[in-house]
């Protein structure tokens, strides 16, 4: 399994990058995927089975590497879209306990949404030793937050908290950063965020390693339920050589 990924992410462009990918999307099921026994663990016993058409489409891509636009209506299944790549994405780059460091990122619009990818995150990362946490404001003070970063592999954001301990918390080391979601984008940018995210990927492009090629450096996923202008903007202001995907409502 670890060999397809390899061989995967190493070569995007050639001929039997294609053919993998393309035996990947005619995968039905997440067991039919090349996952790691934890996450299939999780998955399964999270109750997830088939795969929604959003998620048939994009993780084949997310897992070989690439940056992602895709857009597909609310309620098609988006978050698994990315909770499951980036969880790959760590564990096979070693990234598995607090002394790893910061891994990825998930930037969303707000509390409510953050509290619900926690959630699907502790179901189908509960057989990895990931340590995930919140930065959203709210009850806890940014001292608190603060003092918890130095342990976090994963952590899921708000843009405006996010930039905030960008600017103000010394030693936020986003130096390795492997995985960045930007989750529900068509919403960070209609709660007024343009700006706000503007400077945090201003702010990443610095610190974090550039890519070279797929797999390497930081991978950029970004799910809207709408394709606007300024999602495309923002698109081509973060993302690398992205594949597009955009489903029907329907799906
Ligand atoms: P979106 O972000 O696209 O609005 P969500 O990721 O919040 O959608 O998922 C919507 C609902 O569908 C959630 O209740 C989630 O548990 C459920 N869901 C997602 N993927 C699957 C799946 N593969 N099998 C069963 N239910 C799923
Ligand atoms: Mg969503």
């Amino acid at each position: 399994r670890r060999e397809v990924y390899r061989e995967t992410l190493g070569e995007s462009s050639s001929a039997s990058t294609m053919e993998r990918l393309n035996l990947l999307q005619t995968a039905r099921n997440f067991a039919e995927l090349p996952l790691s026994r934890r996450t299939l663990l999780g998955l399964k016993q999270g109750g997830y089975t088939k795969m929604t058409p959003i998620q048939r489409t994009a993780i084949p891509y997310a897992l070989a590497g690439r940056d992602l636009l895709a857009a597909a209506r609310t309620g098609s299944g988006k978050t698994l879209a990315f909770v499951v790549p980036l969880l790959e994405r760590l564990y096979l780059e070693g990234v598995q306990t607090q002394l790893d460091g910061l891994g990825a990122i998930i930037l969303t619009p707000t509390r409510e949404l953050a509290y619900q990818i926690f959630a699907v995150l502790r179901t189908v990362g509960r057989f990895h030793a990931f340590s995930a946490g919140l930065l959203i404001g709210g009850s806890r003070s940014i001292d608190e937050e603060r003092d918890r970063l130095p342990h976090m592999n994963i952590l899921i954001a708000t843009p405006g908290r996010l930039l905030q301990h960008l600017d103000e918390t010394p030693y936020f080391d986003t130096d390795h950063l492997r995985f960045l979601v930007l989750d529900e984008a068509d919403r960070i940018l209609d709660l007024g965020f343009a700006r706000t995210l503007d400077a945090i990927m201003h702010q990443l492009k610095t610190s974090t390693r550039s890519r070279t090629s797929p797999g390497e450096g930081r991978q950029t996923v970004l799910f809207s339920a709408t394709q606007t202008r300024s999602v495309r903007s923002l698109a081509i202001l973060s993302l690398q050589d992205p594949e597009y995907i955009a489903l029907r409502d329907q799906e």
